[in-house]
């Protein structure tokens, strides 16, 4: 068995229903491995449907006592769950490399972002104002409070295995609802892992369910939480075509729906924008987690007059990292996930070399095998290539070329999403400019890295509806409601 994994005080083979560790009512289970080497992890259960309404049930038992306990406690205990993720902040990060395959120094930042949530949302737990309206008449008074909306589906992606549900899980559990959280196949055991510490903080049992499957079985499970009366929130990050699937079977009962899906980010760089600034910013956002992340810049738009000079110093910044397992040694990028990821990245190069583009740096798969790919920069790329439609999720740099402000709009926003977008320029009347003129959620402004809990994440167009983190990213689990006193 893996050490880290044998070593691991957090490591489980059981999901999570109701305060208890418990197997699939079908007693079937599925593998966890290690993509820097397909070694096997573990096992965990293979749940279904019945699974699924058990912990609905469970869930919705629980969600009485929690959403009467006052903010302040509920607090208390995120608190605690916060305090413990940061103990074993070391263990977690182990696991993650393990399961998922960044390089360890990335899963460490993970566990602190991921645990950034819980602390953020113990606060913003008692800070859920309602508000006093001025009347419409002289004996009336308006009043509006904000109540927990129940019982809440959370689906998540392999990606950020601990980000992706604290940042759900926490905002949920502070409005005061009950969360049944389904973590992707790849990345169940740091999920599970969550689930411990949170029992060890006191929180009650039926308050955060897990419910791990495999890819066979996550329509069957998907469907039950978006179709099952009782879940009234359904939150989703993941690909573009399963949350339009799970919208379109969420409004079966009219449940409120969070998505944060696909995106295409572009990243401009001015003519006027600090050059060495632009390429540390591209490094950062483009080949982070081997370039797997939803804001990583996937279209680098850069201006004619300094066209090669970027080119120039990012092969300089690329052709220092260093690739290999998460685990061993200072590495800079990872495997990606599964052969499924290395064949879209080698899909996408096919298409852009075959219609005129260039292989500046890398380009294929890396010397050691597996799912290790080269970090690669292409050059002279066009608007009607693949990887200027898609998300490649992979650590390939297409660098466009634009002559004018205009065109550099006009191409950044023609695509369906609007997730993230970067730009870099010293003009402060163009950067007003061109962040009002971007048709995205999120904007970095001479800045590659944008993620933190005290900002609203989220998409526009087909990236997604609703936002997490921040004041904003509590609301999603509340309902408003309108008190109107007459009489008076
Ligand atoms: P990716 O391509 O990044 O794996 P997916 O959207 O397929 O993105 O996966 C994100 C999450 O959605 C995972 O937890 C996955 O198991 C889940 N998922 C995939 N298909 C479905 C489905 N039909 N119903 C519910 N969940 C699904």
């Amino acid at each position: 068995m893996n050490p880290v994994v044998s070593h691991s005080a957090l490591l489980r083979n059981r999901a999570y229903i109701n305060g208890e560790w418990v197997q699939a009512h079908s007693g079937q289970s599925f593998a966890v491995t290690n993509p820097a080497n397909g070694e096997h992890l573990s096992d965990v259960p293979d749940m279904g449907a019945e699974d699924t309404r058990a912990a609905i049930a469970a869930a919705e038992a629980a969600w009485p006592a929690w959403r009467a306990v006052p903010a302040k406690e509920r607090a208390a205990i995120l608190r605690r769950w916060f305090d413990l993720m940061m103990e074993h902040k070391e263990d977690l990060a182990r696991l993650m490399t393990a399961e998922q395959g960044k390089p360890l120094a990335e899963a460490r930042g993970e566990v602190g972002y991921g645990a950034s949530f819980v602390e953020w949302f113990a606060e913003e737990a008692k800070r859920a104002y309602g508000d006093v309206i001025p009347g419409h008449g002289r004996d009336k008074r308006i009043l509006v409070i904000k109540q927990p909306i129940g019982v809440v589906a959370a689906i998540t992606p392999w990606n950020f295995p601990i980000a992706m549900i604290t940042r759900k899980v926490a905002p949920a559990l502070a409005a005061g609802c009950p969360v049944v959280v389904k973590p992707a196949e790849d990345t169940p055991l740091c999920a599970l892992a969550l689930a411990v510490l949170a029992e060890k903080a006191g929180l009650p049992a039926g308050l955060v369910n897990i419910v791990t499957c495999s890819k066979a079985r996550a329509p069957e499970v998907g469907e039950e939480l978006t179709t099952n009366p009782v879940v009234r929130k359904v939150s989703f990050t993941g690909s573009t075509p399963v949350g339009k699937l799970l919208m379109r079977q969420a409004s079966s009962t009219v449940k409120k729906v969070s998505l944060e899906l696909g995106g295409n980010a572009p990243f401009i760089v001015f003519d006027d924008a600090d050059l060495d600034a632009a390429v540390t910013g591209l490094m950062a956002s483009k080949y982070r987690n081997t370039g797997q992340t939803c804001v990583c810049a996937n279209r680098i738009y850069v201006q004619s007059s300094v066209y090669d000079a970027f080119v120039e110093k990012l092969k300089s910044a690329v052709g220092n990292l260093v690739v290999g397992p998460g685990l061993e040694g200072e590495t800079h990028q990872g495997p990606l996930i599964n052969q499924a990821a290395v064949d879209k990245v080698e899909r996408h190069i096919a298409d852009a070399t075959s219609n005129g583009a260039r292989v500046a740096l890398g380009g294929k798969a890396h010397a050691l095998g597996g799912t290790f790919f080269e970090p690669t920069i292409l050059t002279d790329v066009t608007q009607d290539m693949l990887v200027a439609r898609e998300e490649t999720f992979g650590p390939v740099a297409p660098i466009f070329r634009f002559e004018t402000e205009d065109q550099a709009i006009t191409m950044a926003n023609d695509s369906e999403f609007g997730l993230a977008a970067y730009f870099y320029s010293q003009n402060i009347q163009r950067i007003w400019h061109v962040a009002e003129s971007l048709e995205t959620g999120m904007i970095g402004i001479n800045d590659g890295i944008i993620s933190t809990e005290t900002a609203p994440f989220g998409g526009v167009k087909e990236s997604g509806l609703g936002r997490e983190g921040s004041r904003y990213g509590l609301d999603e689990f509340m309902e408003l409601k309108y008190l109107c006193l007459g009489g008076m």
